[in-house]
This record gives C-alpha cells, sequence and structure tokens, in this order.
C-alpha cells in the first residue's frame, strides 16, 4: 500500500470554509498558502455548472479537491 499523504476531514473542513469565504487557504500543517490549480475545462464535457478546485501545498505536497457547487450550500 503506497502511503500517501492526505488531510484529515478536519483539516479538509477547514481548508474549505477558508475558500468559501473568498480566502485562499492555508495548509493546516505547514501554514503556508495553498496554490489553485483548475481542473478540467470541458474536455470531459461536462453541460454543466460544477466547478472543481484543486488545492495543493507547496511544501508537503498534500492536495485537497472541491466540487463547488453554484447556489448550493454542503
Ligand atoms: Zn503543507
Amino acid at each position: 500500500m503506497t502511503e500517501l499523504a492526505q488531510y484529515s476531514p478536519d483539516e479538509l473542513g477547514a481548508i474549505r470554509e477558508a475558500f468559501k469565504e473568498g480566502k485562499m487557504p492555508e495548509c493546516p500543517r505547514c501554514r503556508v498558502p495553498m496554490t489553485e490549480r483548475p481542473i478540467g475545462g470541458g474536455s470531459f464535457g461536462l453541460g454543466y455548472a460544477r466547478k472543481r478546485e484543486w488545492l495543493i501545498c507547496p511544501r508537503c505536497h498534500r492536495s485537497a479537491i472541491y466540487d463547488i457547487r453554484r447556489g448550493t450550500r454542503n
């Protein structure tokens, strides 16, 4: 089994909360701003309004992916 560094659910929640507030989240472990990368761009022909955000910590390289649906809070 490959060891893949990941955030705990609590850490993911904190990142997501910061992101929803319009701030660039920082890595809960390294305290450095995370890097945002766009995902997709229609190559799979997603025909509905859906945005996916991929945030990566430049130091520990943990990543968090969120589906952001417009008008939906969860
Ligand atoms: Zn980190």
